[in-house]
């Protein structure tokens, strides 16, 4: 008798809490995505400037690759290859402008398939409805840091607070009350921090309040040594960002409440600026400050959520059968190079973070240094939920490299490609290859070149193209970026007709 009632016990609490437990082939996922994160600003990367300690769990419980290099280093195209495992020319995405074409193959539709329930949660940025999701809740366009707008099936829903928050928020109800336990899940929560205009919450106003964030060797680069496009470009911290950026005013989604607390802390409208009286190198030192300190508010927002998104998982026994990944669509500027935004083939955009915790499955601490790339997220979530990459797909499963050891038929060469000219910031068209010590770039527009040796000048300051010391090496990289674009089916040049002439704003404005 008593046995009984404990069986029935048993079997009612199990009713009542039904959770999937996948199998080993089967494991959850979860991707954690922000926009424009540089592996610079995280500490599991050694950053100087901040510190990310729920970030850095998912590299200490599992593995940190130090080498995943971005396809097409701008938001809207990363988000297309992250989803096809296709070069932008092959998924349609070139650019920012352009609508994603949703009614083609993307690996949630592949995982929807299979028996996994899809979401996406936060920023989408792709213009066209989501597809291949069971569920999604996406920011409308860019999406403000306040008082978001979230487009669901057939609805909207207007949410008060902070956008990094309200992310987590939804996210975190999904996980418990809004999927079907008995199937395995993939959840896509994206944030937009730290996109610019970056706002911070108001637990991180006064961050960094005290001190000085170190400045990085290249803030006052004159762009000598290298091909015209360097030089020509509307992304500088001394002369493209403006007021807003600068949070010499409150940001404009914010309600009455809000904005009377932003200004208790930063001051009415301009007053920072006055007060600060500088010009030449100063005010730039001084823009740098205001910029990066705003940045990493944003970055210890997003940190800060990230830590309740895994806190969770270890509540609910979902941590032990779930993989966590953490990646940005592209990397970033802090002030390198005198520089914010992304675009250009250089390390600082090029490189974005990658980690990766599978508990029981990647030993802690785990580091690679493999060429990887967004290009292969796909085939990877896909091969974690045991599926099959479809031939087309164009990148590999990481899933071998968890163990920290790299194939030997493993890429040593990766190739990029720029397309969002003339428009915003003014960035040429260029495309190249990086090897592990060298790099080629083509600014095919204007027939120029640059090669950079990555082992004597790894801040690339320098073009060695034309020196006859590097010709035959150069010759070898020709081949080399020619070989891939075969391989990767890369249509002929387009040649558009310029120039761009960037404001102050860094916006293109039509020649006089
Ligand atoms: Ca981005």
């Amino acid at each position: 008798m008593t046995r009984m009632l404990i069986l029935l016990a048993a079997s009612t609490l199990l009713a009542g809490c039904r959770q999937y437990i996948p199998t080993e082939e089967r494991p959850n996922i979860v991707f954690i995505f922000t926009d424009d994160h540089t592996a610079r600003a995280l500490s599991a990367y050694g950053s100087v400037v901040n510190e990310t300690p729920n970030l850095d769990r998912i590299a200490q419980e599992g593995i940190r690759f130090d080498r995943c290099l971005v396809t097409n280093s701008i938001c809207a195209p990363s988000r297309a290859v992250v989803l096809t495992g296709k070069h932008s020319h092959l998924n349609g995405q070139l650019t920012n402008g352009q609508r994603f074409d949703g009614s083609q193959q993307t690996f949630p539709k592949l995982l929807q398939a299979a028996g996994y329930q899809t979401s996406i949660i936060g920023k989408w940025h792709l213009r066209s409805a989501p597809t291949g999701f069971d569920h999604w809740q996406v920011l409308r366009g860019q999406g403000p840091y306040y008082n978001p707008l979230f487009l669901t099936e057939g609805d909207t829903l207007r949410m008060e607070g902070y956008t990094t928050n309200i992310i987590t928020d939804l996210a975190l109800e999904w996980l418990q009350s809004g999927r079907d336990p008995d199937k395995p899940f993939m959840l896509m929560y994206q944030h937009k921090a730290p996109h610019r205009e970056w706002h911070p919450g108001p637990d991180h106003y006064n961050l960094y309040e005290d001190m000085d964030i170190p400045e990085p060797p290249t803030l006052f680069d004159d762009y000598t040594g290298r091909a015209s496009p360097a030089a020509e470009q509307g992304m500088t911290i001394a002369r493209h960002l403006d007021v807003t950026d600068l949070k010499l005013q409150a940001p404009r989604s914010m309600n009455e409440a809000q904005t009377a607390a932003w200004e208790a802390v930063y001051g009415p409208r301009n007053e920072a600026f006055h007060a600060a009286n500088l010009e030449g190198d100063d005010l730039t030192r001084w823009k740098y400050q205001r910029y990066v300190k705003e940045y990493l508010r944003t970055v210890a927002g997003v940190d800060d959520n990230v830590g309740r998104l895994l806190g969770y998982l270890d509540e609910s026994g979902l941590a032990d059968n779930t993989v966590v990944i953490y990646s940005s669509d592209q990397g970033w500027y802090l002030g390198e190079h005198g520089w914010y935004d992304k675009r250009w083939m250089y390390e600082e955009s090029l490189l974005t973070p990658l980690l990766v915790r599978w508990p029981g499955k990647i030993t802690p601490g785990t580091v690679s240094d493999a060429m990887v790339s967004n290009l292969d997220f796909a085939a990877t979530f896909l091969d974690l939920a045991g599926v099959g990459a479809p031939a087309d797909m164009q990148g590999r499963s990481l899933k071998p490299l968890f163990t920290g050891e790299t194939p030997e038929d493993w890429r040593t060469s990766h190739y990029y490609h720029y397309y969002e000219y003339p428009a915003v910031h003014c960035v040429e068209r260029h495309y190249g290859v990086r090897t592990k010590t060298h790099k080629l770039i083509y600014y095919y527009n204007r027939d120029e070149w640059e090669l950079f040796d990555l082992t004597d000048d790894p801040m690339e300051l320098r073009s060695v193209y034309g020196d006859s010391s590097y010709q035959d090496l150069a010759v070898e990289l020709k081949t080399e970026l020619e070989r891939l674009r075969v391989h990767y089916q890369v249509p002929d040049d387009d040649r558009p007709t310029g120039p761009c002439i960037p404001n102050e704003r860094g916006v293109p404005v039509a020649p006089n």
